[in-house]
Order: structure tokens, then C-alpha cells, then sequence
């Protein structure tokens, strides 16, 4: 997608702070973490939001968390703990629309999130 901000990194045209990349996703840390570790997986291909998922592209969500899980071995994480989370649309946040995991860790989190 010509004007999406995630797809450019993905491609890139704009650089980020990689931590794992694969045919399939690229992983990145987030330039506003929210905790030790902040990384975002995203899928090469764009795909605006969890709804906009198909039988097609949904084998790319288990990418993503195959990622997610390497990326804890990676930090130092697998152990101690770590939160993933995939916001969509309004309600939850979602501001940059090409699905991302969040994949948080390196300190104790609060159930419910805020
Ligand atoms: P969400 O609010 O779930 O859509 O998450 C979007 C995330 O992208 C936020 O946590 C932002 O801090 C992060 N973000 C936005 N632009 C960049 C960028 N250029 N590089 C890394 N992370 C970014």
C-alpha cells in the first residue's frame, strides 16, 4: 500500500530499529515503548485490520506469533513473561492501520488493560 507508514518499513523505504525478519513478517521495536521491550510484528503484506483478515492471508497471524516468540527467546523474556496484543479499530486504539503484534515484556504488567 502506497501511503501505509508500515508497509514503507516492511519495504525499506523508512527505517526502523529491526529485530527479526522473515519472508513473511518483519519485527521492529516501537519508537514509543511502553516497556522494557516493545516490538511490533507486522506481516509484509498489508492487511488494514484483524477484520480485514481472509482464510488467505489468516495463516499470517500464526507468523506473526511464531515471531512474537522468537523475539521473547531473543530479549530474555520467554520466562519471565510477556503480553501480546493486536488493537483494532477506534475503541481499541488501533492508529496505525497495517495489523501489528505488540509484543511487550521486561516488566510486571496490570490486568485489565487500561
Ligand atoms: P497501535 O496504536 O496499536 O496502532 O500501535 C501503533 C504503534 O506504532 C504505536 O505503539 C507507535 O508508537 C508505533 N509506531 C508508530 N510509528 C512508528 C515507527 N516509525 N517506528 C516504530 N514504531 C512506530
Amino acid at each position: 500500500m502506497k501511503d501505509c507508514l508500515f508497509c514503507k518499513i516492511a519495504g525499506g523505504e523508512i527505517k526502523a530499529n529491526c529485530v527479526y525478519e522473515n519472508d513473511s513478517v518483519v519485527a521492529f521495536r516501537d519508537i514509543n515503548p511502553q516497556a522494557p521491550t516493545h516490538v511490533l510484528v507486522i506481516p509484509r503484506q498489508h492487511v488494514a485490520t484483524l477484520n480485514d483478515l481472509t482464510a488467505e492471508t489468516g495463516a499470517l497471524v500464526s507468523e506473526m506469533f511464531l515471531a512474537a516468540k522468537h523475539i521473547a527467546a531473543q530479549d530474555g523474556i520467554a520466562q519471565s513473561g510477556y503480553r501480546t496484543v493486536m488493537n483494532c479499530n477506534r475503541d481499541a486504539g488501533q492508529s496505525v492501520f497495517h495489523i501489528h503484534l505488540h509484543v511487550l515484556g521486561g516488566r510486571s504488567m496490570d490486568w485489565p488493560p487500561g
